[in-house]
């Protein structure tokens, strides 16, 4: 189905990556969605494929070997992805996020050493800030790097990390200073590689975002060399996971396109196919009023999701943008989800189409980046903070 956004054209070259990216969603991967969903089961051939077209590098500057494409190009293309299958965006996202808090906070030398492995995937990972005790309240976080010499000393635990067990390199956000006032001072964050002390206890089952790894971390005794501290100063480790975010919630909002598009594709096929009362489904006018609010719902998502990402681009501040794409488009993907699901019926509960994989998946955007009632907290505040009376 086409994507109606005219108002946010693509360059020529950028046309042709998503060409490319499209014709391998509908070769390589959707054949094979339902059989790795349904078997949780890690797509390691997948994975070797998105690293052949660079989607590891997706928007890692092209002088350190990435694609570098605009937040916007890349919004299209998690939006394609996550219309075919949304967890499989989870691989590169907190991967290209863990790049981002190296590319915006890191030093030279550090962007050097990392960037140009992270673009090939020859190194895959993501982010390591929420505990077991603290998710929204990162501040409160108990990880801590205690100085010894040239290295830290990490001991603490890590909890929900998507690409925890496949993945070998996680941006780890930690305290250095347990008593700093505000507390953020005391926080800092270091490019963390697998290695001695640092261990995956165990593997969380999930309700949906099936087949993509997500692990408790323990870090006992872990030793890290003080040059992997990012920016090799202590005190901005908040700073810059939160700057990671950003781009973050805007690829969160693209899955949620990507799902409510995928919920509504499938819904105006069937509502042409199926039959009742002798006619197809689709001339009763209760699915036409679901297929149009369905429709509606996605494009003003999408312009929302477009809108953040040409902010990013621009370096405009986008915080309440990315906010509003992301609790917006969230809910677009649930209710689209569940209106797909009405729309089916019967077959909108069975395990041999895709809707209840999208119903299943849907509610982790609301989740993830900052849940949703973080967001509307997030854009109260910057509508204050940019109307001052
Ligand atoms: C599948 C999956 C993958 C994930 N991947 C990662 C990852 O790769 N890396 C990572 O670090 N984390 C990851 N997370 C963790 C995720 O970011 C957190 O779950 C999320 O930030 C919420 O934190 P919490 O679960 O601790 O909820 P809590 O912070 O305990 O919140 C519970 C509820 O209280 C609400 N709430 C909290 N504070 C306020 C407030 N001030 N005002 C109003 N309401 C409030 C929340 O909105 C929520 O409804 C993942 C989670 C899941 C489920």
């Amino acid at each position: 189905m086409l994507n109606h956004s005219s108002a946010f054209k693509l360059s020529d070259d950028d046309a042709l990556i998503l060409d490319s990216i499209e014709k391998w969603l509908e070769r390589d991967v959707q054949p094979h969605v339902l059989k790795f969903d349904h078997a949780d089961e890690y797509p390691h051939e997948i994975v070797e494929q998105m690293k052949e077209l660079g989607l590891f590098g997706a928007t890692i500057p092209a002088e350190y070997g990435g694609l570098g494409l605009s937040a916007t190009t890349y919004a299209r293309v998690i939006e394609r992805i996550s219309t075919t299958w949304m967890a499989l965006s989870g691989i590169i996202n907190s991967h290209l996020i863990m790049a981002a808090c190296v590319a915006r906070s890191g030093t030279e030398e550090q962007r050097q050493t990392f960037l140009p492995r992270f673009a090939t995937g020859e190194i895959r990972g993501g982010l390591a800030l929420t505990e077991p005790d603290a998710g929204t309240d990162l501040q409160s976080i108990r990880t801590r790097a205690v100085k010894n010499g040239d290295h830290y000393i990490v001991n603490g635990t890590k909890t929900w990390i998507t690409n925890g067990i496949e993945g070998t390199c996680f941006a780890l956000l930690v305290k250095t200073d347990i008593d700093a006032n505000p507390r953020h001072k005391g926080m800092s964050m270091f490019i963390a590689e697998k290695g001695e002390g640092f261990t995956v206890s165990r593997k969380l089952e999930k309700l949906g975002y099936k087949s993509i790894d997500s692990a408790e971390l323990i870090f006992d005794n872990y030793r890290i060399p003080a040059d992997r501290l990012i920016g090799l100063e202590e005190g901005h480790g908040l700073q810059a996971a939160l700057g990671g975010l950003e781009l973050g919630r805007i690829n969160v909002a693209a899955r949620g396109c990507g799902l409510a598009q995928a919920a509504l594709q499938d819904s105006v096929k069937y509502a042409q196919m199926r039959k009742t009362f002798g006619k197809p489904i689709g001339e009763h006018q209760a699915i036409q009023l679901k297929l149009g609010e369905m429709a509606t719902r996605l494009q003003a998502a999408r312009l929302l999701t477009y809108d953040a990402a040409r902010a990013y681009d621009t370096g405009e501040r986008c915080d309440m943008e990315a906010g509003m794409a992301k609790y917006f488009a969230s809910e677009a993907a649930v209710s689209n989800s569940l209106e797909a699901m009405r729309i089916h019926g019967g077959y909108g509960y069975s395990k041999e189409f895709h809707i209840e994989r999208y119903y299943r998946d849907s509610p982790l955007m609301c989740i993830g980046e900052g849940t949703n009632e973080i967001q509307r907290i997030i854009i109260a505040k910057q509508l204050i903070e940019r109307s001052p009376v």
